[in-house]
């Protein structure tokens, strides 16, 4: 019976956390999930497990950015504008025609494409 109740409050917890970064499009880090709920007293170590268990699933896709893991609830592939001053992160689709880009070194079947745009946003200009 302990362990029915553990593992309830486990799928709560895990419903909250994927709640969490799906409700935001500012790809967060578990810091901030952790922070976001922290009324529900789940622990860091909790929130980063969930996550990265959510990314071995699909369900998320993780990146890094200035040595921090960023979650994105986007799964399809596209492109991303990241403000150098505040790290404000945006999606964006990717160019229409893109994998006609395809490097080819015969070594490699590529499988997908992480692009990233840098510049400066309107808040902080
Ligand atoms: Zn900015
Ligand atoms: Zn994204």
């Amino acid at each position: 019976m302990i362990s029915l109740g553990k593992s309830r409050r486990m799928t709560k917890q895990r419903e909250l956390i994927l709640d969490a970064v799906i409700d935001r499009q500012d790809h967060p880090t578990a810091k901030d999930i952790f922070i976001q709920l922290s009324e529900h007293k789940i622990g860091l170590a909790t929130v980063y497990r969930q996550l990265s268990s959510m990314v071995d699933e699909g369900l998320l896709l993780s990146f890094e950015h200035n040595g921090e893991t960023r979650f994105d609830p986007l799964t399809s592939n596209h492109a991303h504008i990241i403000c150098s001053q505040c790290n404000m992160i945006w999606d964006v689709n990717l160019p229409a025609g893109i994998n006609r880009l395809e490097p080819s070194n015969g070594q490699i079947v590529i499988d997908g494409v992480d692009i990233t745009w840098k510049g400066i946003c309107q808040n902080c200009q």
